[in-house]
This record gives C-alpha cells, structure tokens and sequence, in this order.
C-alpha cells in the first residue's frame, strides 16, 4: 500500500518507490564489483540516511560492516562546522570507507565530515549518496555512486524530514514551500 501523499506536497511523487528501488539495486552492484575483496565499511549519518542505508545493504553480496554518526549544525549561515553529537563505535583507520547519506546539498556537513573522517587514517574513504542537489553545491565534494539528480526543492520521504515528519513514507515528495514557510509561523 502507498502511503497517503503529505499535506503541501506538489503534485505527484519525484521518485517513486519502484525507481528508487531499481536504482538501490544498480547502486549495490557497482558497489559489490568496486569493492570484492576489500574490507568495506559503511558510515551513515543519522537520521536521513538511515532508509538508504537498510536497503542498501541488504542489496549488497560484498561482507559490509556498518557504523552510525550523528551531528548537529551550527545552524543557518555556519560555514558546515558541525558538532559530532554520536561518533562512530569502531576505529575506520585501514578500512575502505564508503559514507552513505540521504541527500547532498550545499555539501558543507558532508564537507566537514569527510575531513574528519580522513584524519582517522581510513585506506580509501568515498560518498554515496542517494540524492544529489548539485546546483545548490558551494564545496567540491568527489561522489562515487550517485543515485538520482534532484532539482532545488525541499524533498521528504524515504529518509528526508520535515520537522521530523515524513521520514517514513516510501516515495520521495516535493513540497511547497510557501506552504512550509505558513505552517512554519
Ligand atoms: P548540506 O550541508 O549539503 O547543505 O546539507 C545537507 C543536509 O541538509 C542533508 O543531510 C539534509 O539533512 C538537509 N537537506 C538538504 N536538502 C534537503 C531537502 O530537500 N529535504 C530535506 N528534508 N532535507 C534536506
């Protein structure tokens, strides 16, 4: 069953779950040849990603260990400075990193991310992201596997919140965002 589609949503879903799921699967098979053999950990940042990440993986055949961090942004006019409020549990340091994230904006977090991430001396450390906001890139960000050009609009569904609302439905929607700025106050 689809779920309802949310109020001040636009017109019909962007993507809808079948593509999404078509293009989970392609994504896990570039992965699964790129990385036969190695030692392959996938990074997620809480929430968002966390959607993309179960489907990922269980698409997979490669052995994957997975491993969770959570931050929080200074907030709007910060340069992507963010403060680490759940690090990873397990050291990345010689392992093949594959950071896996919801969507890539600005790139600013994922910037700052991946810097830091880098410093903990990983053997390779690469971006897969499922949407990708390119238009709206301020910081060159290098993306092996890309699942889906999205125009500038706020998207929910599969991951992406609204105030946390939405993170659950399985299409992915764009909202107007008049609507949002009035129910916003
Ligand atoms: P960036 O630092 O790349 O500008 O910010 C990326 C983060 O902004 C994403 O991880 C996500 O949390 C949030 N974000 C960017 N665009 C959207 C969008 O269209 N919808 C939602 N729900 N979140 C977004």
């Amino acid at each position: 069953m689809n779920p309802s589609s949310p109020s001040g949503a636009v017109g019909p879903p962007l993507l809808r779950s079948d593509d999404i799921v078509d293009r989970v699967s392609a994504l896990a098979a570039q992965i699964d040849s790129d990385y036969a053999g190695r030692d392959l950990r996938l990074v997620t940042v809480l929430k968002g990603g966390l959607f993309f990440l179960a489907d990922l993986c269980r698409r997979v055949q490669v052995d994957v260990k997975l491993d969770f961090m959570a931050v929080s942004s200074y907030g709007p006019g910060s340069t992507g400075s963010v403060r680490i409020t759940k690090d990873l549990d397990d050291s990345i340091a010689g392992a093949d990193v594959l950071v896996i994230e919801d969507i890539i904006d600005t790139g600013l977090t994922l910037n700052y991310i991946l810097k830091m991430l880098r410093a903990r001396g990983p053997a390779s450390l690469e971006v897969c992201t499922l949407l990708d906001k390119d238009v709206r890139r301020i910081v060159d960000i290098p993306v092996r596997y890309t699942g889906f050009g999205v125009p500038d609009r706020f998207l929910v569904g599969y991951g992406l919140d609204y105030r946390g609302h939405y993170r659950n439905l399985r299409e992915i929607y764009t909202m107007d965002e008049e609507y949002l700025r009035t129910i916003a106050g």
